[in-house]
């Protein structure tokens, strides 16, 4: 069995790792560079058969999960070529299709289960439910020709699911030859680039924010992070506020088909909707009524908003501020960051609002990658005989922190 990282080796996002055994290849992830602009053409990697579909040694396509630097260049792919990927995680794509361009409607052959293994030519593959911060993400046991290959995607031990960490960590897979884990957070010297924290401590933040504030708290945040989505619900009812999701944010909650977390519907009585003025016509333009007919009891209009300000958290976008304005419910208001804090810089809309408004605003946030004490608990509880880094900034800052070490670049052919 033979490795290439096509993209990743040195930088965060556009995963794509080939990997080929009797003369048959499979690809993990085939991921769009984070730093390509919107609109911007990005060429699949250079893998045979994988834009024409012309060649039947390409035996299928992996997506680890939902995020665009790991799935995002997939539309490009022939359609004869089999798609694999968590039938949560494509829901999820499906449905963020009709709102957002973060989004799509793809056509797997076939679904990714929690240690299901399954075949494609020489290759027995086994998925591992991880705990990330986009839904239904998985690692990827690889094994061919007597060799085994564990490909970490991304994953934390931090977030709410850190049992599934915790549970690898506790009955990993044997005999790994290599594992192929994500750095995201790791610096040149191997420590972490950001001060650790986890989504109980997140979810404590915003009880003590939410409490505090005298109006409405505004938070932004992801709406395919899932967990967020659980937290930041969590953290209104002990602050006893309701809890308002747009439309977008409803219809992915509703696409996880996971009774446990919270959605519009008689279930969930502290679930409010709200749906803006571009959801409405998105809508309407695209007469899928259906899209507004199952949160009808949960609905919130503008002057639900302004009479019931103290009283909600409300899911918020820059998008949607001339919208609260008019609606006259934004007095004794404060916005929570939920998100990366560098994107806060490119949020024109939302600095002007806060601006226009004064509205105080305070980051609530974690990452959903793991920091390098849970890469070291990884490696030593699997004790592979090679880690390879990828997906990271600084792959020599490896060294510090595990061993041994092998780094490989972008294009690089390597034998497991
Ligand atoms: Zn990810």
């Amino acid at each position: 069995m033979k490795v290439c990282i096509h993209r990743g080796a040195r930088e965060i996002g556009g995963n794509c790792v080939e990997v080929e055994a009797q003369g048959v290849r499979i690809v993990l992830d085939v991921g769009r560079p984070l730093d390509a602009v919107l609109d911007e053409e990005v060429p699949l990697p250079p893998v045979a058969g994988l834009s024409a579909g012309d060649d039947r040694s390409l035996a299928g396509v992996i997506i680890s999960h939902s995020h665009q630097d790991h799935w995002g260049l997939a539309r490009q792919i022939a359609p004869d070529v089999p798609l694999f990927m968590g039938a949560a995680a494509h829901r999820i794509l499906q449905e963020a299709a009709f709102f957002s361009p973060a989004g799509a409607d793809m056509n797997p052959a076939g679904f990714l289960l929690d240690r299901q293994p399954f075949q494609l030519g020489p290759f027995r593959i086994t998925p591992y439910l991880v705990d990330h911060s986009a839904f239904d993400a998985y690692a990827l046991l690889v094994e061919a020709d007597g060799r085994r290959l564990f490909y970490t995607g991304d994953y934390r031990g931090h977030g709410r699911k850190s049992a599934l960490f915790a549970r690898l960590v506790r009955n990993p897979p044997q005999d790994i030859d290599v594992v192929l884990t994500e750095g995201t957070l790791l610096d040149a010297q191997g420590a972490a680039t950001r001060t650790p924290n986890d989504e109980r401590s997140v979810e404590q933040t915003c009880v003590r924010l939410f409490k505090a504030t005298p109006g409405m708290a505004l938070v932004v945040y992801s709406a395919q992070n899932i967990d967020r989505l659980v937290t930041l619900y969590r953290a209104a009812l002990r602050a006893d506020r309701n809890f308002v999701m747009d439309l977008y944010t409803a219809t992915l909650a509703r696409a996880t088909d996971q009774a446990s977390i919270p959605r519009p519907g008689p279930d969930w009585p502290r679930v409010k909707v709200f749906v803006p003025r571009r959801q409405r016509l998105a809508v309407k333009n695209a007469a899928e009524f259906e899209r507004v007919q199952w949160v009808r009891q949960s609905r919130l209009y503008p002057e639900d908003l302004a009479q019931q300000k103290e009283r909600l958290v409300m899911t918020f976008r820059g998008s949607m501020a001339r919208e609260l304005e008019e609606a006259g419910c934004l007095a004794g208001a404060a916005i929570v960051w939920s998100l990366w804090p560098g994107y806060l810089q490119t949020d024109q809309r939302l600095q002007a609002f806060q601006a226009r408004q004064a509205l105080p605003l305070v980051h609530a946030h974690c990452s959903g990658h793991a920091y390098p004490l849970d890469i070291q608990r990884l490696v030593q509880a699997m004790q592979p005989k090679r880690i390879v880094p990828m997906h990271t900034a600084a792959p020599a800052g490896f060294r510090n922190l595990v061993a041994p070490v092998d780094l490989h670049n972008d294009g690089e052919w390597w034998p497991v």
